[in-house]
């Protein structure tokens, strides 16, 4: 459970969902790999995983999710996205392939792959205000970066460089980095607070 006694979500139709499930389940929610439009009725909340944005689009679309994700985004549904996860929150996404489309929610504008074959995986410590000390250890693969916020959303996280990496609006929440795979949990408890709010 999420503290209310209802179960949380995790989009597994691609990408490395098992890694959210198992953090989400290590902090006592009661997570639930989420394919069909039935189990998504079910959850409170969504975590959408790394991945691979184009393929994850098309296949909510063949298992007939695309729109009631938008609906239950609309709707208020918490749901936080790693890095292709983030991708499909995101209005606006630069780089996509030929017909690619997002979820939307976020008012961002982001860029797939924006790091190139040169840094396509890297780590490095943020400082987010927000989360409190130590500093966050990211993991970056293929990740895209935040190149706008619109006024919607807020910045949480950024590179040396002022490339915003991190982002929040409302009930969403969105990472171009992957917690999930390095025991850092506070991202996911702040989803989950959203949850339980
Ligand atoms: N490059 C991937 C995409 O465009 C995202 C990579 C990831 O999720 N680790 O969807």
């Amino acid at each position: 459970m999420a503290g209310n006694g209802q179960a949380v979500g995790v989009l597994a139709l691609q990408g490395d969902f098992r890694e959210h499930l198992a953090v989400l389940r290590g902090l006592g929610a009661d997570a639930v790999p989420v394919r069909r439009e039935s189990e998504l009725d079910e959850v409170a909340g969504l975590v959408i995983p790394g991945g691979e944005s184009s393929v994850m689009d098309k296949l909510a679309r063949m298992f007939g999710l695309f729109d009631p994700l938008r609906a239950r985004i609309a709707d208020g549904m918490p749901v936080y996205g790693t890095c292709a996860g983030l991708i499909m929150l995101a209005d606006t996404v630069r780089d996509a392939i030929a017909g690619q489309r997002t979820l939307g929610g976020l008012d961002v504008v982001v860029r797939r792959n924006a790091f190139g074959t040169q840094n396509d995986s890297f780590e490095t410590e943020l400082a987010i205000p927000e989360l409190g000390d130590p500093p966050v250890h990211a993991v970056f693969i293929r990740a895209p970066v935040i190149e706008e916020v619109g006024p919607h959303a807020t910045a949480l996280a950024t590179l040396g460089d002022g490339r915003v990496v991190a982002v929040e609006q409302g009930s969403l929440l969105g990472t171009a980095f992957h917690p999930e795979v390095t025991g850092d949990t506070r991202f996911h408890r702040r989803f989950l607070d959203r949850v339980r709010a």
